[in-house]
């Protein structure tokens, strides 16, 4: 029990699976909880039940006025802005607003033993790999590891039992990390730094500064950074580190003007190389192919060798990560074609770094809800591997008028479809690939649902 949420007021805004999660664990440390959500007692369904069990007061639809100001604590769940005018009112009034993972991370350091070595993952693309990857080879090394935050478990169900762990790998959005104060990183990763979410930030430096507040807590002492040394966005952001920062270089020519790095890994034939220690690590993993997964696997190698994982337990994490579904996922190899499903790629630059991911001919299913982004460059980027184009959904026409010049466009509307036509095109050596950039919601609920789909249909070819 920590003494210092015993019977503290604290309300939990926003009851998805993070805000459900730190109530749970607020429940367990005995504080007095009040719970919010703009949605109706109905649409919360079961979570409502389980509040009502626990006592804890549950407030749906706007907040009323005067509520969080007079709470000794607010915790945000990481879908809720922190822009909100009554968060702003009470942040005003001095009551602390701390978002899920805060809540988490006070908890563990207060525990008997402090908390588990952190290791944080930030970016624009490839947390969620990097995470997952980071995670088996720390497993791999005999630690015990929670493997979560913005992927799959929320940090708080790490907190519920802080002994049980030996490290938390941990991905963190820029809505979450716009929410920490103290936490503290042992080991913190940039991966990439590209416009995204401008729907919520004001602009490109707002977002760059969210994703910078994963190095603001780090000790100069123990406490080290591990960024892409590429990327020149990353590198200013970098400059505020106050610890050791390790590069990661696909292009052999990092950014120059960058903080003087403590040791650098690049990329070679086959694999990559610590240049620091002068370890080499071979990549043939097919769940971690492309380049991009060349950094997301630097990435994690560093975090775990820094980390005192051992060479040899990197290396087996690295051969054996199973990968994750939906991303350059291996379905099946059938008469001699390889079936991948991308269906992650909900935009156009993930179609990109999948294409150049492969060297044979390619049969590329894309469509669906399109975003408005221009497809030039990935018609640009498929040149001379792109065989043709199975097209679905929404965006059908506009990706037929980008192909018009450069490969043959089938319009097959539907996944069935494009799944049967592709069978009667595709050679023994070729790929079919699900890489879809646009949005599934047109024809699917999300696109796990479109890649577990296009598994099944190409399971039962
Ligand atoms: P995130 O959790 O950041 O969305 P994922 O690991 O789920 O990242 O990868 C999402 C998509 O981003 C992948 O399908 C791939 O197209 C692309 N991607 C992955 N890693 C990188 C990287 N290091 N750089 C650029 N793009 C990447």
């Amino acid at each position: 029990m920590n003494a210092s949420l015993s019977g503290r007021k604290v309300a939990v805004f926003g009851l998805a699976k993070s805000g459900v999660a730190a109530l749970r664990l607020l429940l367990q440390h005995g504080a007095k909880v009040t719970a919010l959500d703009a949605r109706s007692e109905d649409a919360l369904g079961d979570v409502a039940k389980e509040l009502h069990a626990n006592g804890v007061t549950l407030v749906t639809g706007a907040t009323p006025a005067g509520l969080l100001t007079r709470q000794d604590l607010v915790v945000v769940s990481p879908g809720v802005p922190l822009s909100l005018p009554e968060l702003e009112v009470a942040r005003t009034a001095g009551v602390p607003v701390w978002g899920e993972v805060e809540l988490a991370w006070r908890v563990m350091e207060l525990a008997p033993g402090g908390a588990p070595r952190f290791l944080g993952i930030t970016g624009t693309n490839g947390k969620s790999t990097t995470t997952a990857l980071t995670g088996e080879l720390y497993a791999r090394g005999g630690q015990r590891t929670f493997v979560g935050g913005n992927l799959g478990r929320p940090l708080a169900e790490a907190a519920m039992a802080p002994g049980d762990w030996d490290a938390l790998v941990v991905e963190l959005s820029s809505f979450q990390l716009e929410g920490i104060h103290e936490l503290r990183p042992y080991g913190a990763a940039l991966l990439n730094l590209t416009p995204d979410h401008l729907d919520r930030y004001a602009n490109q430096g707002e977002y760059g500064s969210a994703k910078a507040r994963i190095f603001m807590n780090q000790h100069a002492s123990g406490d080290f950074a591990v960024v892409n040394a590429d990327d020149a966005a990353v590198m200013t952001l970098a400059a505020s580190a106050r610890v050791p920062v390790y590069g990661f270089s696909v292009t052999g020519r990092p950014v120059v003007d960058a903080p003087a790095l403590a040791g650098l890994a690049v990329m070679q034939d086959g694999g990559f190389r610590l240049e620091f220690s002068g370890e080499d690590f071979t990549l043939q993993n097919r769940a971690l192919r492309g380049a991009h997964n060349v950094q997301n696997a630097m990435a994690a190698t560093l975090l775990a060798r820094l980390g005192g994982v051992s060479r040899d337990a990197v290396q087996a994490g690295l051969d054996g990560y199973p990968g994750l579904p939906h991303r350059l996922e291996s379905v099946r190899v059938l008469d001699g074609v390889e079936w991948v499903n991308d269906s992650k790629a909900t935009n156009v630059d993930s179609v990109l770094v999948a294409l150049k991911a492969f060297t044979g001919d390619v049969w590329l299913i894309a469509g669906g809800k399109g975003k408005g982004a221009p497809y030039a460059p990935m018609v640009e980027a498929g040149h001379g591997k792109v065989k043709g184009v199975l097209t679905l959904g929404q965006d059908a026409d506009a990706l037929a008028r980008a192909y018009a010049n450069e490969a043959p466009v089938h319009a097959c509307g539907t996944l069935d479809a494009a799944v049967a036509k592709a069978r009667s095109l595709a050679a023994a050596g070729d790929t079919v690939l699900l890489s879809p950039a646009c949005a599934s919601y047109d024809q699917f609920k999300n696109f796990e649902d479109r890649g577990d789909t296009f598994k099944r249909l190409v399971g039962a070819l």
